[in-house]
């Protein structure tokens, strides 16, 4: 099976190289994510750093607190075999050693740098070693002026701020940006890059800065980002969950899953289960969601929990399983293809599963 095009036609952007990795441009919209544990902890970022990129994570951030943080991206790069990206606020020396010791990319958030000079400063290193750079817009650190201006941190104080360094960069014939306009707030962010979207052709890394902790930071980075892709907006992207960063890696992946953006193995279909529902259907769909790792092909598996309406209801998945007190129907596209015992329901649909993959007109 090949994956099909993407459901909403991306924004133009000029691409941008990280590592190996290319932002924007025709490139799939990369996973980010960020580390949790402190840099200068070599072993622990590691080891952070290669579970996130097992779970799909291209991209990993780390914060740089200090010179050892900064001078530890070094070997933290020669251990992983993603780009690293390292993560600066206030102290452009930091984001000068880091880029010294191999970072990939510097991520400066350009309200509290300290203004064009040490921008520029980093932006010249950064072009001399060969790394991108990140204007990280954080509306919750504006510069004073724009903020006094706006009165608030408006998406439009945002845009202010990031056309502002833009501009410098641009004119210094920097060429290796990408841009984010993050805020905790779903409708700004969207606002904010909706507008800048107008004024440049660099690609964005998208998200929503703080999102939370489990499922509201998941329910609204899913609308923040759901909202930009809908709208072709966004070229590599990171959520920000007040959790483990495999979670973060995870949480992506289902959101471009979820907007036909990018595709990394089956969507399984469950039925919400209704007083008709004779079998534990939550049991059965997590074991054949358990049963299709590691399967890539982007197929759609429906378990449903009747058989007075599962096949009807789930026409438009390739395949799936209508579950009653005496076992299971399996079907494909709404046709039915034969009867299974109820144990023999989990082990079946992932059987069929792989033969679809394999060969979904061999399916009768
Ligand atoms: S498929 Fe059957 S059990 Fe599931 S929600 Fe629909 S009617 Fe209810």
């Amino acid at each position: 099976m090949t994956c099909p095009a993407p459901l909403f036609r991306r924004r133009e952007t000029t691409p941008v190289r990280c590592g190996d990795v290319l932002i924007g441009g025709n490139a799939p919209v990369s996973i980010q994510t960020m580390t949790k544990c402190d840099t200068r902890d070599v072993k622990a970022t590691v080891k952070e750093i290669r579970q996130a990129t097992a779970l799909g994570a291209q991209i990993v951030r780390v914060a740089v607190v200090d010179k050892e943080a900064a001078q530890a991206i070094g070997v933290i790069r020669d251990r992983v075999l993603c780009p690293v990206v390292a993560d600066i606020h206030f102290d452009y020396e930091l984001a000068l050693l880091s880029l010294d010791a191999g970072a990939d990319k510097i991520r400066v958030n350009p309200g509290n740098l300290g203004g064009k000079e040490p921008l520029l400063k980093v932006a010249e290193r950064a072009r001399s070693t060969g790394a991108a750079i990140r204007l990280g817009i954080n509306s919750g650190s504006l510069e004073k002026d724009i903020l006094a201006s706006y009165g608030s941190p408006t998406p439009e104080a945002m845009v202010e701020s990031a056309r502002r360094h833009l501009t410098y960069l641009e004119d210094c014939g920097i060429d290796s940006i990408v841009i984010s306009l993050k805020s905790s707030r779903v409708k700004d962010t969207v606002n904010a890059y909706r507008l800048m979207a107008e004024h440049t052709k660099w690609p964005f890394h998208i998200g929503i800065t703080e999102a939370g902790p489990g499922t509201s930071g998941i329910v609204k980075s899913a609308a923040g980002i759901g909202a930009l892709i809908a709208l072709g907006i966004g070229d590599t992207v990171r959520v920000s969950l007040t959790g483990p960063s495999y979670k973060e890696v995870e949480v992506a992946k289902r959101i471009l899953q979820s907007m036909e953006s990018r595709f990394f193995g089956p969507d399984i279909i469950s039925c919400p289960t209704c007083g008709r529902t004779q079998v534990d259907v939550v049991s059965i769909a997590n074991q054949v969601s358990h049963g299709l790792r590691g399967l890539s092909a982007p197929l759609k598996v429906a378990v449903m929990g009747c058989p007075v309406n599962g096949p009807g209801e789930a026409r438009e998945a390739d395949i799936g399983v209508a579950c009653g007190r005496d076992g299971g129907i399996l079907f494909s596209r709404g046709k039915v293809l034969g009867r299974v015992a109820s144990d023999e329901i989990v082990p079946a649909l992932v059987k069929l599963a792989q033969e679809y993959a394999k060969s979904p007109e061999g399916i009768k």
